[in-house]
């Protein structure tokens, strides 16, 4: 495989500090390192984490230049995160930046920003059984994965999701509560791939489930491809946008 692909996974990382709690029994180390450490392992794949906490929420115009998939896991904090930053990831989707939103981050600006909607839906905890059913199984991101998966228990999210019709519908999720939810989507804005994919609330060890993180990583590849392509030579993806809105006279 030509290149290499470079992966950031950015957390808001609160749940997991707060001491005591299940969060930080699942992933003492924090969503963002388990996700990274998993990507690391994987041929071809140089993975780094950014959080809230960092300056920049780590998120500088450096890294996301050399950014080929943003992945984005956040719950508590999407009021704390500086327009500027968010205004910065946006751009760096438009010029071809993968970004892989998960879970709760359906409700982050960056998100709603780039679809447009509001993003809200109907969620319930309550223990219940999910199965993701695999509507897409010719698709990059379902490679290796079964016609469906069952959770034991997971928060329902179920619809009316508020987003723009997908571009494809990868997974569709049955709750045992009766609803169901499109938890597989993607979407392109400007030269950027979006997959949202909305397994992992924070009190269920569901990132360390191997269906799930093969799941990711082919998201990650599917979405990062072309940057990781436009990065070739040096290290930096264009700014493309910069090209367009040009009066050239004809040749
Ligand atoms: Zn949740």
């Amino acid at each position: 495989m030509a290149g290499n692909l470079n992966v950031t996974v950015w957390n808001e990382f609160i749940h997991e500090r707060r001491a005591g709690g299940k969060p930080m029994e699942i992933y003492p180390a924090g969503i963002h390192v388990a996700l990274a450490s998993h990507f690391s392992a994987q041929a071809g794949i140089t993975a780094r984490t950014a959080t809230l906490d960092e300056s920049e929420h780590g998120l500088t115009r450096e890294v996301l230049d050399r950014t080929d998939v943003l992945f984005w896991w956040g719950h508590l904090a999407h009021d704390k995160v500086e327009d500027a930053v968010v205004k910065r990831v946006q751009d760096a989707v438009l010029d071809g930046m993968g970004l892989v939103v998960l879970h709760s981050g359906h409700a982050a600006k960056v998100f709603k920003n780039l679809l447009g909607t509001s993003c809200g839906l109907k969620w319930r905890e309550a223990d219940e059984r999910e199965i993701l059913w695999n509507v897409a199984p010719h698709h990059p991101i379902t490679q290796g994965v079964a016609e469906h998966i069952e959770i034991d228990r997971h928060e329902m999210y179920g619809e009316r999701h508020d987003i723009p019709e997908p571009d494809q519908l990868i997974f569709i999720s049955w709750f045992q509560g009766g609803n169901v939810f499109r938890s597989g989507c993607t979407f392109e804005r400007g030269l950027g791939r979006i997959f949202y994919f909305s397994p992992g609330h924070e009190t269920y060890p569901i990132y360390h489930r191997a269906d799930i993180l093969r799941i990711l990583t082919n998201a990650a590849r599917w979405t990062g491809e072309y940057s990781a392509r436009a990065r070739e030579g040096n290290g930096r993806r264009p700014d493309l946008r910069k090209t367009v809105n040009q009066n050239v006279p004809l040749a």
